[in-house]
């Protein structure tokens, strides 16, 4: 199954249970927009490459579209729409006022010199032209992609832009340097509302975070930010697995050390002198409380969910589960927080950093963190309450509350004419 198999199948088990109409069912059931571009960049040998870029829109119900970009070899159409139609679940269920997007590179950023990766992304910015704009679609960081990449993206929109406009488009994307635009809390703020989501389940199952064991998949900003986070909670990190491999340490392995050495080693985890190298397996099969999958999708599958020996999996990743994994976590008793709650810490501290550039403020990040705090314990109250309701699984319930919300919509606007 593709990964937009696996959106669709998720979606119409809620739209069965909740009844969502039908004619609403039919519009969120497409994409809106489908965007390819192609374009030149010069490499540093003088070689000219092309490439080519996608941007999916797939609703604006609820206010712009809204969503990452990803620079990686798998990027292709069909993940880009799966990741564009999660986005707009993640608005609608944390109740802000964006629709959903996502946009991607199929190339390795690995293979490409930091002047390659500026030219690429200036290129890929001026090809998408108009069809992104910050009152129309906004992007941010996913994937390969950083504060960097932001700033570079948004200084070529804005130089595009008429002089007099320029300031005020600096909205166009999220997930900026603070110097630039950007909004404190940012950077953490995905693996913040995984950790504030882990908090409340850890809160409702009445366990202790302290002295509990986890293991993570992908050590870039989301599982970086999420193991270091759980750090300060006393919660012990035993394997972490990056595209370089896995590593296993029994006593425990400190993440903020861990980060300084990757940063020492190209981003890599690989070599790390103070835990072992273990395969892919193992990492999985490791027992620990919780799992935090934070690095590409269809990791937790038919053949994979049986491995798991945890109590809890907190989805960082987008897709991390397909729908055959998802039903044998059920049958096992092993609980998911779904990644459209999970992760949506970004995409809210996203819409923060949004106000503040419209409104020329600077928010401290107390305020970020206590308002991200509020954001996403109210939606995963709302899913709870949603599970209970209709007596089904968390991501399902997810579901629910966020095509409620799109059907409400639908049905006071109405269709044009
Ligand atoms: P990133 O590029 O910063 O990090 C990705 C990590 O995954 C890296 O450590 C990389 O080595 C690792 N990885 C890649 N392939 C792997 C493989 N086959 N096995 C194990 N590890 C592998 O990306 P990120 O921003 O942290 O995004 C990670 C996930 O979180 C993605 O699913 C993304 O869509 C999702 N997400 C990100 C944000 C955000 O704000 N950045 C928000 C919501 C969701």
């Amino acid at each position: 199954m593709s990964v937009y198999d696996n959106v669709t199948k998720q979606f119409n088990k809620a739209a069965d249970l909740m009844k969502l109409d039908p004619d609403v069912r039919q519009i969120l059931a497409r994409t809106e927009n489908e965007i390819i571009v192609n374009f030149p960049v010069k490499m540093d040998d003088g070689r000219i490459e092309m490439f080519r870029g996608y941007r999916v829109q797939h609703n604006n119900a609820l206010g712009p579209f809204k969503g990452g970009l990803r620079y990686h070899p798998s990027v292709d159409i069909d993940e880009v729409r799966a990741l564009a139609t999660w986005m707009t679940w993640k608005g609608a269920l944390t109740n802000i006022p964006f629709g959903g997007a996502k946009g991607g590179l199929q190339f390795d950023p690995c293979e490409c010199t930091c002047n390659e990766m500026e030219r690429i992304t200036r290129r890929f910015t001026f090809a998408l032209g108009n069809n992104i704009g910050p009152e129309y679609d906004i992007p941010a960081p996913d994937v390969n992609t950083n504060a960097q990449i932001m700033a570079w993206m948004v200084d070529t929109y804005v130089s595009t832009q008429p002089p007099h406009q320029r300031q005020a488009n600096v909205h166009v994307v999220t997930g900026k340097p603070v110097e630039s635009g950007g909004s404190v809390g940012r950077d953490k703020a995905t693996g913040q509302g995984v950790v504030y989501t882990i908090e409340e389940w850890a809160k409702e199952k009445n366990f202790n975070l302290k002295g509990a064991t986890y293991t993570v998949q992908g050590f870039g900003n989301v599982g970086s930010w999420a193991a270091r986070l759980m750090k300060q909670h006393g919660s012990k990190l035993l394997a972490v697995e990056d595209a370089s491999g896995a590593i296993f340490n029994p006593d425990g392995i400190d993440p903020d050390d861990l980060l300084d050495y990757a940063g020492k080693n190209k981003g890599l985890i690989s070599g790390y002198p103070k835990a072992e190298p273990i395969d892919h397996k193992l990492l999985l099969e490791t027992k620990a409380d919780i799992f935090i999958p934070a690095a590409l999708e269809n990791q937790i599958t038919a053949e994979t969910a049986p491995l798991l020996n945890v109590k809890l999996v907190a989805e960082g990743a987008n897709g991390p589960t397909d729908p055959d994994g998802d039903e044998i976590l059920q049958k096992r008793g092993i609980d998911v927080i779904p990644d459209i709650l999970c992760n949506a810490g970004g995409v809210i501290v996203s819409y923060f950093e949004w106000l503040q550039n419209k409104r020329s403020e600077f928010w401290e990040l107390e305020e970020v963190d206590s308002k991200l705090y509020k954001k996403i314990t109210n939606s995963y109250a709302r899913v709870g309450q949603t599970a209970k309701k209709h007596k089904t699984d968390w991501r399902t319930a997810a579901y629910i509350v966020a095509l409620s919300r799109l059907e409400t919509v639908y049905k006071e606007r109405g269709i044009f004419p």
